[in-house]
């Protein structure tokens, strides 16, 4: 069955993957990010790529503009050469028109500085232009010669020339044949430089410095009309001339691309970077959130567990009686499932059918906003079985300080109803056991008390028996004999009844009937009793009272018992004694609070284990003995507020002492007037 009380448990907290919930977001973050700095990055790269290309062909387009330069004026120097060796050997051109003809080659090619026309035997025929400030290798010029014959075709030389204020220059040979034989050489001087700036459109040169180098690297001719280049877009180009190894080296002015070319890249970061803290801040608040969710998860792990271990059952009501919580005890309390109580308003299913108007009265005090914080009721658990309560209310209070409802707690009272019944019926038996061993205690005491006057009479009236007996025998009846033995008995007859009173009035504890009593009369009124003791025993008796004693406040009769219980016991206590040490003293004195008996003898004293039970009832190392004789006197003593104890006589045997207090100076004088 489903413990409704059980905390319901989160549904992912098995799945694997669960950790993924946190990092998820901070991955694909984190990848966005690398995404929006990788984007500028390759949007440079691309855009150095696109640049480098261009450069490409852009030089590739110069090279070849160079190249088809250098081509129209190899054709030009052809068709001349060609109309030069023409007409040879018979017609040799006119000087002039040769001049003219140059001139206009010159005119139509800026770059040439100078045209040489040698005979087939290397003699120079004509020439046109200026000699170039520096003269070509003489070795270079020569094999360049040689192998354009060789190869019937037109040949250049390496460059040379150039210094730091002069461009290079290039010599181009050209063999002229006619009819299959060689018939001589045309020879061009181009200067380099003129032939960049001539060729190089204005643009091109205004973004790139152009150089000319030779196979040293050894720069022949420049054009940077934008400045120098920044070295990042670079290309070499070979010009590709048959015998010259010239190479077209373009430098873009332009340098790198910025990184963050524009403000759209800046402030993507800038959202990038805000949103990489947001999410960090985000990220906290959750773990934050998660903490807290834990911890309170545990508190309510803590609280239900706590609720359901209690034995008290919690109950919560809204302001108009409706459950709204209820905890376990509660449930097994009253026998019904939670779901059967929440929601719910009075009549409740526990409330039994007898104590219904109890209820509904309680019930309009709490609607009222009246409660009783403490209460003992009774609820009928679901199988009939009526359980006593007690319940405590208390307003339920929220966060807010607003009285929401109210919040019982309710304790099951069986057990200590059960016990108070015990107890009720133990008392009952205790005070009837009680009633019975008052019975039992009146008449071990009677029993105690009687046996002295009976004795007593029974010794009497066998006294007076004697008389007559001996009057039956003829001796002469003494009147005054018998009637003093029957007036004994007679008064110890009364003695007795007085007892059997006295010793009920004790036991129904009334108040003693106090009078002011003097010591030596009471001790008159027990003497002849005590005296018939002493004399069956062969005690002597001695009685030594000081003049002037106060008398006290007491019951007569009651200090009479005390003196013949303790004068019987020191009688019984010397039986073994020698009969030279059997005497009985009893002494008085007084201070200024009380007044003292002693009963002293001389017989077989207190040991310490007897003197420890010694006024426990029904105690006693007699064969005979009740074990009443003590515990009566201590209690009548103490009735009156003394004292009784007893110390050993010096002189062996047994001290009891008693002491009376002294009724006040006045009290005493009114009573004695
Ligand atoms: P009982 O005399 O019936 O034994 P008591 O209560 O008067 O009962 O005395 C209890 C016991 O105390 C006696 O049995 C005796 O052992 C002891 N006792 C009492 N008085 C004396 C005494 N004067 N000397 C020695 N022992 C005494």
């Amino acid at each position: 069955m489903k413990n409704p009380f059980r905390l319901p448990r989160r549904a992912n907290l098995s799945r694997p993957w669960r950790w993924l919930v946190p990092v998820l977001p901070v991955l694909l973050v984190l990848l966005f990010l690398a995404v929006l700095l990788w984007l500028p990055w390759q949007a440079r790269q691309m855009e150095a790529n696109e640049r480098q290309e261009q450069l490409i062909a852009d030089t590739l387009w110069v090279e070849q503009t160079l190249r088809f330069e250098l081509a129209r004026s190899e054709e030009a120097l052809a068709t001349l050469g060609a109309d030069l060796v023409a007409g040879l050997p018979t017609s040799v051109p006119a000087p002039d028109a040769l001049q003219a003809r140059f001139a206009q080659m010159f005119k139509n090619g800026p770059e040439l500085r100078r045209v040489l026309w040698l005979g087939a035997n290397g003699a120079l025929l004509a020439r046109h232009g200026m000699d170039p400030p520096a003269a070509k290798p003489q070795a270079d010029g020569v094999e360049t010669h040689d192998m354009a014959r060789l190869t019937r075709a037109g040949r250049y030389t390496e460059p040379y020339g150039a210094t730091k204020q002069a461009p290079g220059l290039v010599d181009y040979y050209l063999p002229l044949f006619q009819d299959g034989a060689y018939a001589g050489s045309l020879v061009a001087a181009y200067d380099l430089k003129v032939l960049l700036d001539e060729t190089v459109p204005w643009w091109f040169a205004q973004d790139n410095a152009l150089t000319l180098l030779d196979r040293n690297d050894t720069p022949l001719a420049t054009r940077a009309a934008g400045g120098p280049g920044r070295g990042v877009y670079t290309h070499r180009r070979p010009l590709d001339l048959p015998g010259a190894s010239i190479v077209l080296v373009t430098d873009s002015v332009k340098g790198a691309p910025r990184l963050l070319p524009n403000l759209l890249v800046g402030s993507v970061i800038v959202l990038a970077l805000g949103l990489l803290w947001s999410l960090l801040a985000l990220w906290r608040h959750i773990s934050r959130t998660l903490a807290a969710e834990s911890a309170l998860r545990q508190q309510m792990a803590f609280r239900t567990a706590m609720e359901n271990s209690l034995m008290t059952g919690l109950r919560a009501r809204d302001l108009e009686g409706r459950v709204t919580y209820v905890n376990k005890a509660f449930c097994e309390m009253v026998g019904l499932p939670p779901e059967e109580l929440l929601g719910r308003k009075p009549p409740m299913p526990y409330w039994a059918p007898e104590a219904l108007g109890e209820y509904e009265e309680r019930f309009a005090g709490v609607l009222a906003g009246t409660i009783t914080p403490q209460f003992e009721s009774v609820f009928q658990r679901s199988d009939g079985v009526r359980v006593p309560v007690l319940v405590f209310e208390a307003p339920l209070v929220d966060s807010h300080g607003r009285q929401t409802g109210w919040m019982s707690s309710i304790l099951d009272i069986t057990d200590r109803k059960k016990a108070e019944e015990l107890n009720r019926q133990q008392q009952e038996k205790l005070e009837a056991g009680a009633r019975l061993a008052t019975m039992g205690e009146i008449s071990s005491m009677l029993a105690h008390e009687l046996n002295q006057p009976l004795a007593a009479i029974s010794s009497y009236t066998a006294g007076a028996l004697n008389v007559l007996e001996r009057a039956d025998k003829g001796v002469p009846v003494e009147p005054v004999l018998l009637r003093r033995a029957l007036e004994q008995a007679r008064q110890q007859a009364q003695r007795a009844g007085q007892i059997i009173r006295s010793v009920h009035e004790f036991v129904k504890k009334s108040e003693p009937k106090r009078e002011t009593v003097a010591i030596d009369s009471v001790i008159d009124g027990v003497r002849a009793l005590i005296e018939l003791q002493t004399r069956q025993s062969y005690v002597s008796l001695q009685i030594h009272l000081p003049p002037e004693l106060p008398p006290v406040l007491a019951d007569r009769l009651m200090l009479e018992q005390v003196l013949l219980n303790l004068t019987r016991n020191g009688i019984e206590a010397m039986m073994d004694a020698p009969p030279e040490r059997r005497i009985l003293r009893i002494t008085a004195s007084n201070d200024e609070a009380q007044v003292s008996v002693s009963v002293i003898d001389h017989g077989h004293g207190i040991p310490l284990e007897v003197a420890e039970r010694l006024f426990s009832p029904f105690f006693s190392t007699k064969a005979e003995g009740m074990g009443m004789g003590l515990s009566i006197c201590r209690t009548a003593i103490e009735f009156h507020g003394g004292t009784l104890t007893h110390a050993p006589n010096p002189g062996g045997g047994t001290v009891f002492t008693f002491s009376l207090p002294r009724p006040a100076a006045t009290t005493a004088a009114v009573e004695l007037q």
